[in-house]
């Protein structure tokens, strides 16, 4: 995966790639899909969610630049496997999840493989952020909003980065806000397929 799907595409950053390598996909997926767990595209979860392919997790993370100090919000939490790639980037991971049901999976599949110690799982709309461990040095949102939601924007440290698909709900492209000394600018954008974000900031 790491060679044909990531180094191939352009993934350069070497704790990324590590992070890829280390982190057991296989063990966040449903049982019954273990065995296409490397597969080059997103996988069913249940209630509707998916977890992204394993590039765009790995563009998601190498475009915030994580060096291991900082504390990131991750919105979407789903299966938890993007907040286990993101734990092992940075110092600390909340990982905020809208249905209860797959916040508890989420909790469970990281307590299970012991990826736990600096990752937070708590559930709310994470289109209105978490107020309570902001400001963070990244924001990554694994879900396609309408626009991007002012809450996160608010929450976002500076120097800070904010990842998040943003379109309809069938296309969006993948803007990176970066935040420095004041000023919000935008640094990249690709086009991208994700499921649509939810609640006050999302397609409700
Ligand atoms: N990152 C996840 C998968 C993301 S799928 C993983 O690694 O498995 C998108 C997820 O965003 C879904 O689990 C969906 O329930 C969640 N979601 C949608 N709207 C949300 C919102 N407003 N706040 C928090 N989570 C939301």
């Amino acid at each position: 995966m790491v060679d044909s799907q990531l180094r191939k595409r352009g993934i350069r950053d070497a704790r990324v790639l590590d992070a890829m390598l280390a982190i057991p996909r296989e063990e966040f997926v449903p049982h019954d899909c273990r065995v296409c767990s490397y597969r080059d595209e997103p996988l069913q979860i249940g209630y509707g969610q998916t977890i992204s392919q394993p590039y765009m997790i790995a563009l998601m993370a190498e475009l915030l630049e994580l060096t291991g100090v900082e504390t990131v919000l991750d919105v979407g939490g789903g299966s938890g496997y993007h907040a286990a790639v993101l734990g092992r980037l940075a110092a600390r991971v909340v990982s905020i999840e809208i249905v209860p049901a797959l916040a508890r999976l989420a909790q469970s599949n990281l307590a299970r493989t012991a990826l736990d110690g600096n990752i937070t799982v708590v559930r709310g709309d994470g289109s209105q952020g978490w107020p309570d461990a902001a400001p963070y040095a990244a924001i990554s949102v694994a879900a396609a909003a309408p626009d991007i939601p002012e809450p996160l924007l608010a929450q976002l440290a500076d120097p800070g980065r904010l990842v998040i698909p943003v379109g309809d709900q069938s296309d969006q492209v993948l803007r990176v806000i970066v935040k420095s000394e004041g000023v919000t600018r935008e640094r990249f954008a690709t086009s991208c397929r994700f499921v649509p974000l939810r609640g006050e900031g999302g397609f409700r």
